[in-house]
């Protein structure tokens, strides 16, 4: 009998309102239900964000240090936890056992780095015009933070919300994807084992129209953080600034690595495809636009074609590259494949679900390549969000630029080439949060600000790093004349 998992509010353990539950199931094995979690209801969602107004005093008013001292605790937790915390992302998410192992020990490293920042947050001191007073500013926690996420990360973007609005002061309501919200709820296990006064934090499982959007509306809620499509994403930055709410949202990608006459044809193919085929093509950042100059096209499209059809695909406990994460997000990605054909693309590799014992029960995608792409295509401007990479020709440099930015998104950018002032050019105009030079569009820092432009992001702040811990402050100017 699978275990069914409770909601975490006011410090304790409790079934939803509504005598419902979601059903996980393994995407490697859909035949396999891994978990159950409450199905929420709005009435579950306000007394969370009840419970955490009632802590938010306490909490704001607890010493940096000690705050920090406990995130360092839950992370000791996670870290002892951390091969349990790996299976049971593989179980519900579907990514790649190393894969999904790098983001437990990331979400461990952001509880240990915000531990730290708990202690240093402070302001500046200024130099006042009067004799008698002195002048500094301070940071003081914003309130209550409602942080909703997806499920692709499912540990490590909750915990990059989390650390740092604790971190801060703040208290905390919280509402993970439903596909995979089980490592949210480890998240609250580690900090309650650690020592976390009741209502600080609160987990509550459930549909985001409804549990989500509740938080969003809920007037004890100050500040919102979501990550997920920007579909629901711009939805919620409207619901959220209409009540006057401090918002960021970090929605999706079209990420492109630009691909110069100097690369090395082989080398380029490996970035591309690490980029776009890693944690299935399900990342933000995933590499989904190869723009490659005609000089070095051939041999580069030879390339990734042989990298995509040499990847070991199966359950993500054994295998390369494991399924995607339900049938909806499998059947997407097919309805790509066809749209894509019908505009005229090529499809040179991959383009199906594969076959294999295996495989039977399992959303598995093929890595797929699909050239004589234009960049007007749907396949080319719309985030498909599995393995697929549509590769385009370019005759020149300024080609490449114009067309790797020609996209509503702005998320992450990158460029493979040996010319200098290429990659300089390729750093001051390309449109993305994050641009990098000889390295794939995925894999992030968690000590550097992340964050996108146009559509990708709301752009006025920034996750992780000490830009991070912005959002979840407010800043107050002190004159101080006794
Ligand atoms: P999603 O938008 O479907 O869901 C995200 C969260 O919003 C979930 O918790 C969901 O339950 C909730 N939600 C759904 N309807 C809501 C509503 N009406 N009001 C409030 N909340 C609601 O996204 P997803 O499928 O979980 O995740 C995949 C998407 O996330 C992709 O587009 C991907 O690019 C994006 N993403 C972006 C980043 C980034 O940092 N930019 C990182 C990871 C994923």
């Amino acid at each position: 009998m699978t275990d069914t998992n409770t909601n975490y509010v006011n410090g304790a353990w409790v079934s939803a309102s509504t005598d419902e539950t979601i059903e996980v199931r393994n995407p490697a094995d859909a035949s396999e239900v891994v978990a159950r979690y409450q199905q929420s209801g709005s009435e579950d969602a306000n007394e969370a964000a009840e419970a955490a107004a009632a802590a938010e005093d306490e909490w704001a008013n607890t010493p940096g240090p000690e705050r920090g001292r406990i995130l360092r605790k839950a992370g000791t937790i996670l870290a002892n936890r951390k091969d349990e915390l790996t299976e049971q992302l593989v179980a519900e998410e579907g990514k790649a056992r190393p894969e999904a192992a790098g983001e437990v020990q990331r979400a461990i490293d952001i509880f240990h780095y915000f531990s730290g920042k708990a202690a240093d947050l402070g302001g500046t001191v200024k130099s006042s015009s009067s004799r008698d007073t002195t002048l500094y500013t301070r940071k003081e926690p914003v309130g209550v933070a409602a942080l909703i996420t997806p499920w692709n990360y499912p540990i490590a973007i909750p915990a990059w919300k989390l650390a740092p609005a604790l971190a801060a002061g703040n208290t905390v309501v919280l509402k993970p994807a439903s596909v995979a919200p089980g490592p949210a709820v480890a998240l609250a296990e580690a900090l309650d084992e650690a020592g976390l006064p009741d209502g600080v934090l609160n987990v509550v499982t459930g549909p985001g129209s409804d549990v989500a959007s509740t938080f969003v509306e809920h007037d004890a809620v100050d500040a919102v953080s979501f990550t997920g499509s920007s579909q629901v994403g711009e939805m919620v930055y409207d619901q959220a600034t209409d009540q006057g709410k401090r918002v960021q949202t970090e929605l999706g990608g079209k990420n492109p690595t630009l691909v110069g006459a100097s690369a090395d044809p082989e080398e380029a193919a490996e970035i591309v495809a690490n980029g776009g085929f890693g944690t299935t093509g399900q990342s933000c950042t995933a590499c989904s636009r190869a723009v490659v100059h005609e000089d070095v096209y051939d041999e580069f499209v030879d390339a990734l074609v042989a990298e995509a059809e040499s990847i070991d695909i199966g359950p993500g406990l054994e295998a390369e590259m494991g399924p995607q994460v339900s049938q909806s997000e499998l059947d997407s990605t097919l309805e790509y494949i066809d749209i894509a054909r019908e505009e005229g693309a090529t499809l040179a590799a991959g383009g199906d679900t594969p076959e294999g014992e295996s495989l039977g029960d399992g959303y598995f995608m093929e890595p797929t390549v699909f050239t004589d792409v234009d960049n007007d295509m749907r396949i080319a401007q719309e985030e498909v969000f599995g393995p697929v990479i549509a590769v385009i020709e370019v005759s020149d440099f300024d080609e490449g630029l114009e067309v790797a930015n020609d996209v509503e998104y702005g998320l992450s950018a990158s460029v493979v080439t040996d010319d200098h002032t290429e990659a300089n050019r390729f750093l001051d105009e390309a449109e993305a949060g994050v641009v990098k030079v000889n390295e794939k569009t995925t894999g992030l820092e968690l000590h550097v600000p992340f964050g996108g432009f146009k559509r990708s992001s709301s752009e006025t702040w920034r996750e992780q790093g000490d830009e991070g811990l912005e959002f979840y402050t407010i800043e107050k100017t002190v004159y101080d004349n006794y």
